[in-house]
């Protein structure tokens, strides 16, 4: 994947800016700091909370990889499964939800971060 594009920002969880320092303040599972986001870039000094609340917003793109998460396992379910009573799909479902919770919140945030800050070439040198 090419650095530069916001999905690179996005699936190595770097800074949106200059796309080399690290966004998160510890791996996605440290289940003390889930999605504790660092105060500014190592690299560009970027600072993440632009204003206070600003990750607010991504509850709604948290709300939306929840909803693509369901869909994405009750279409599997009816389309490989089929013979999966509704139970065993709410509990997939559910299951599922727990195990990536961690995952999906930290990438709401980096995905929200992406809305707003874009990515300049120069960025390590300012
Ligand atoms: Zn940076």
């Amino acid at each position: 994947m090419k650095k530069g594009s916001k999905l690179y920002s996005i699936t190595h969880m770097t800074c949106p800016q200059c796309q080399e320092g690290k966004f998160l303040e510890s791996s996605i599972y440290d289940l003390k700091h889930v999605g504790d986001v660092r105060q500014e870039c190592d690299v560009c000094h970027l600072k993440y909370e632009r204003e206070p609340g600003f990750y607010y917003g991504a509850m709604y793109v948290s709300y939306a990889l929840g909803v693509a998460l369901f869909v994405t396992v009750w279409a599997s379910c009816n389309l490989w499964f089929p013979s999966f009573s509704a139970w065993t799909q709410i509990g997939l479902v559910t299951f599922f939800t727990i195990v990536l919770a961690p995952y999906l919140f930290a990438l709401s945030k980096i995905i929200w971060a992406n809305f707003f800050i874009h990515f300049k070439a120069d960025a390590k040198s300012s």
